[in-house]
């Protein structure tokens, strides 16, 4: 396993790390959990990512019970903060809400602080000074490392590091936006300048596509699978995917991989991104999903150009 540095931070993380979106509680109980995050931690693995919103809570609160099996230093932990509840100030990027909501996710984590802290989405709402004057005295005052932004633009971002010049704050260190072989245009284009100008770091979702880069959807939705539960992703799987995905299939087939381990080791291969957080319902996918690390290597130039146009 590789370990890239987080844009200009000192930090480390592992070039593949593991989420726990939709999957911790409803698929993944306690125990399973716990073997997980240990299988990708034995496996190199040191960063695991969370949101406030995942399952209300739930996803944080069996994230940091696993976590007592480990030893703090050792693991990057992130958690994300913009849907919190219902109620009017339980939601967004204000002050009040970014502050009182990273508190509650540390109290559900059962840790003193998170080392990467996101905005999970931005806020037209809440001006941009004010996120980052949040931001600032949560890193300040010792609840988390460093702090990030996830699917904004390019130009919300630039509009943070100019706020944060101006206020002698701290500017955002990563970004979390979406990146597989269907999504390619925000991590290749858009952040493009913000790469050299900010030493930006980022932190992928979804290199599987919510699973439909596996394959497991060319003959229909099976029974359990993510789009047979959540209903509202059903409008991403198009005729058109999988029959890219079909095609994928062969080209893993000659490079002696699965074709969810190709879709991954091709996001590895962006040398603009950080760590591909990965996605598992099982200790099976997620051992798979792991060995993309290995197949990285086999991917040439050709190769990587002709999946590439396979898939545009
Ligand atoms: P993927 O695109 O890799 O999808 C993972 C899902 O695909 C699994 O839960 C499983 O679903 C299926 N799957 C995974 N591996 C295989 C395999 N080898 N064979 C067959 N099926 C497989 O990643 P996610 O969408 O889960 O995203 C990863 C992480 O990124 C999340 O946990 C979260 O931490 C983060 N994220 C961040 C977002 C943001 O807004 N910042 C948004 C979304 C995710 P099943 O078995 O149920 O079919």
């Amino acid at each position: 396993m590789k370990y890239n540095r987080l844009g200009r931070a000192g930090l480390k993380v592992s070039e593949l790390s593991f989420g726990a979106w939709i999957t911790f509680g409803p698929q993944l109980d306690l125990a399973a959990t716990k073997r997980t995050m240990r299988l990708a931690f034995d496996r190199g693995v040191n960063f695991f990512d969370n949101a406030e919103a995942y399952g209300g809570g739930e996803a944080e609160r069996l994230m940091g019970a696993a976590l007592k099996d480990f030893k703090r230093s050792d693991v990057v932990v992130s958690t994300k903060i913009y849907w919190g509840g219902k109620g009017p100030n339980d939601k967004g990027l204000n002050y009040k809400h970014l502050v009182e909501g990273t508190y509650a996710a540390l109290e559900r984590l059962d840790l003193d602080y998170v080392d990467l802290l996101y905005c999970h989405r931005p806020d037209d709402d809440t001006p941009i000074e004010e996120t980052v004057r949040a931001m600032d005295f949560l890193l300040r005052s010792g609840s988390a490392f460093y702090w990030g932004t996830s699917e904004w633009s390019a130009e919300q971002i630039e509009g943070a590091h100019r706020a944060a010049k101006e206020l002698g704050a701290a500017p955002p260190t990563m970004e979390q936006p979406e990146y597989n072989l269907f999504n390619r245009d925000k991590i290749e284009r858009e952040f493009a300048p913000l790469y050299e100008r900010y030493r930006m770091g980022t932190t992928t979702w979804s290199p599987l596509a919510s699973g439909i880069l596996s394959g497991k959807y060319d003959q229909g939705i099976p029974k359990g699978s993510r789009l047979d539960r959540v209903e509202w992703l059903r409008e991403y799987l198009t005729p058109d995917k999988v029959a890219k995905t079909k095609k994928l299939a062969v080209v893993a087939r000659e490079l002696e991989c699965t074709t969810a381990q190709l879709a991954i080791a091709w996001c590895l291969k962006n040398p603009n991104v950080s760590s591909v957080i990965l996605g598992a319902s099982n200790e099976k996918q997620l051992e798979e999903n792991l060995g993309a690390a290995a197949v990285r290597d086999r991917l040439s130039d050709d190769v990587r150009k002709s999946i590439e146009a396979l898939c545009a």
